[in-house]
């Protein structure tokens, strides 16, 4: 395995585990004390739902070899944006043209 793509998984890996924390367990007791009639559910669900879909796809992708690809022009992403953010589909000029919708 080339030495950016286990630090992209090991990367992934402890985001992923913060963020199930976070899901878990975020909030719970600090904000139902403001409401203590009903308890509100805590608003983390879709960004950390997506969040957590991302780093699955590039965890498998990892482990299918493709990452560090872009996958718009199959050109190189480069360490740097690898490291920046593990989970991106595209390379800087890729994503520049608005492919990445982010
Ligand atoms: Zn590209």
């Amino acid at each position: 395995m080339v030495q950016f793509e286990s630090e992209a998984r090991d990367f992934l890996l402890k985001r992923r585990f913060r963020l199930r924390q976070q899901s878990g367990t975020a909030g719970v007791a600090s904000v139902s004390h403001w409401f203590d009639t009903e308890a509100i559910p805590e608003p983390v669900g879709e960004e950390v739902r997506r969040e957590l879909a991302e780093i699955d796809a590039a965890l498998r992708r990892i482990e299918q070899g493709s990452v560090g690809t872009c996958l718009a022009c199959g050109g190189p992403m480069g360490l740097q944006r690898m490291r920046a953010i593990p989970e991106a589909r595209y390379c800087v000029g890729c994503s520049g043209q608005g492919l990445e919708g982010e």
